[in-house]
């Protein structure tokens, strides 16, 4: 049996006999895999990885966001447990970074941390005390794990344990957006923000969003019977200028049938089919 990268982070964490969030010292788990942390001025990357024989030394930009260096200390581990042989000299400080990337490396090590920080085991309990967590509560489980409320709410998206979308987007326009594996491709986000969500409002004023509000599905979604559902949404601003959005899909929205007037369609398989291959 082959484990996937995020369950070798995770039993490495079982390995460890960790049962707490406290317990996630990433210095001392780092030290188990004989790899040193360093933090030390560098310009031009976040964090290194030099490896020889069986040892490593990370070093890591100190940033003075514990939860970024963290990630970074959990990146490197994982270049060095998925990647032997080779150094990295890497940008990424949050995931968010290398999701517009397709630097298949990057994203390895992006997998193994976020599971490395936030394994199932302890993360899952975590957001079930809370039902479908608030961005507040969020960041309260962000701050229990030290890790930063991006990485905590992709993390969030990961698991699939609730159907929520979590996307980035500015005033010009969607810059990412990551939906959990079960929610049906059908449902296409727009573009740009509609002026009728909270996001537009704390875009273009400042308007803080205090909890997780109902919502027409047609605020976000470009499919045509976008409006006969609801969803719930909330958003904080991103440490980059934009907004974090956090979209719950009621559950009528998952049992939606698959919509042929949607501007983009897929096939069962996922895949992307042309409207003139779907024409009869
Ligand atoms: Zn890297």
């Amino acid at each position: 049996m082959t484990l996937s990268i995020g369950e070798r982070a995770e039993a490495l964490i079982a390995e460890l006999g960790i049962s707490s969030p406290s317990e996630l010292d990433i210095e001392a788990i780092a030290f188990d895999s004989q790899v040193e942390v360093v933090y030390e001025k560098m310009s031009g990357c976040e964090a290194t990885l030099v490896g020889f024989r069986d040892r490593a030394i990370a070093t890591i930009n100190p940033s003075g966001v514990r939860g970024r260096e963290r990630f970074s200390v959990a990146h490197e581990l994982g270049h060095w447990h998925l990647h032997r042989g080779r150094s990295f000299a890497c940008r990424v400080d949050d995931p968010s970074a290398n999701l517009a990337s397709d630097r298949h490396f990057e994203k390895e090590a992006d997998t193994f941390a976020s599971h490395l920080l936030l394994p199932r085991m302890l993360f899952n309990p975590a957001v079930a005390a809370y039902g479908a967590p608030t961005f507040q509560q969020i960041t309260r489980i962000a701050n229990e794990f030290e890790t930063s409320i991006t990485a905590t709410a992709l993390r969030l998206v990961s698991v699939n344990t609730l159907p929520v979308i979590v996307a980035c987007y500015d005033r010009k326009g969607k810059r990412w957006a990551i939906p959990a594996a079960d929610i049906p491709r059908r449902w296409v986000l727009k573009d740009k923000v509609d002026e009728d969500s909270y996001t537009f409002d704390m875009l273009h004023s400042g308007k803080e969003c205090a909890g997780l509000f109902k919502q027409p599905a047609d605020v976000w979604f470009q499919n045509n019977d976008a409006g006969k559902y609801e969803l719930r949404e909330q958003c904080i601003p991103s440490f980059d200028g934009g907004a974090l959005v956090l979209l719950y899909l009621e559950s009528p929205m998952l049992s939606a049938g698959f919509d042929w007037n949607v501007n983009r369609r897929y096939n069962e398989h996922g895949s992307y089919v042309t409207r003139r291959s779907t024409a009869r």
